[in-house]
């Protein structure tokens, strides 16, 4: 059973943003290749941090164009937010977004049509540290991805958050003591990959 093995998936949301490279510089150093849903927008504003990210053997993902919520818009805006994200990540880097994180994890039956028509699976995570509150600590973060990995867990997290960033060599320290090895989410899902299915950790749940 692959979600027996001990293997976990780092993701980060909203990219790239000011402190991608930092964490770039970070998960290097320790051979660590992680997921980012990037933010279309972000990506147009700085193909060149996105290049660094597909350089460093990380997954690239899609994350819409403009983070709406997207039960709240007509179909057609739904498409476009998906089309438009991975058209920058593919003019940037020529890669094909494969995965699709909605932003707040907000989903309805639309939605999943819409990334499904794309050809995109949705992913979500199972372990949340709430690194995107203000004010949260480094250790705190570190303390609640590491209690909270299960063997496929998929970890949600963002490095636009300074202390998210700071977290990170704790996190990765924690987790390879504890025998886990680091998979990029289209690693982990390997041939459940399908547009339109649904995964919150290394199952699909829709
Ligand atoms: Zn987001």
């Amino acid at each position: 059973m692959d979600d027996e093995r001990r293997v976990v998936a780092l993701t980060f949301d909203d990219g790239p943003s000011a402190n991608t490279r930092r964490l770039l510089e970070m998960l290097a150093a320790r051979g660590v290749r992680a997921t980012f849903f990037l933010q279309g927008e972000h990506v147009a504003a700085d193909p060149d941090a996105v290049r660094a990210i597909h350089a460093g053997g990380h997954a690239l993902a899609n994350h819409t164009w403009s983070h709406p919520h997207l039960p709240e818009l007509p179909r057609a805006e739904v498409d476009d937010e998906v089309a438009r994200a991975a058209d920058a990540v593919a003019q940037a880097t020529g890669v094909v977004t494969a995965v699709f994180r909605p932003p707040f994890g907000e989903l309805d039956d639309e939605v999943v049509a819409a990334v499904a028509a794309h050809g995109e699976a949705v992913v979500l995570w199972d372990v949340d540290p709430a690194d995107w509150e203000a004010g949260a600590l480094a250790e705190r973060t570190a303390q609640r991805v590491v209690a909270g990995v299960r063997p496929g867990s998929v970890v949600l997290m963002h490095d636009w958050q300074d202390s998210t960033v700071d977290a990170v060599p704790a996190i990765v320290d924690a987790l390879a003591a504890d025998g886990y090895a680091f998979v990029t989410v289209p690693e982990l899902l390997g041939e459940r990959v399908a547009p339109g299915r649904v995964f919150s950790h290394g199952r699909p749940i829709g």
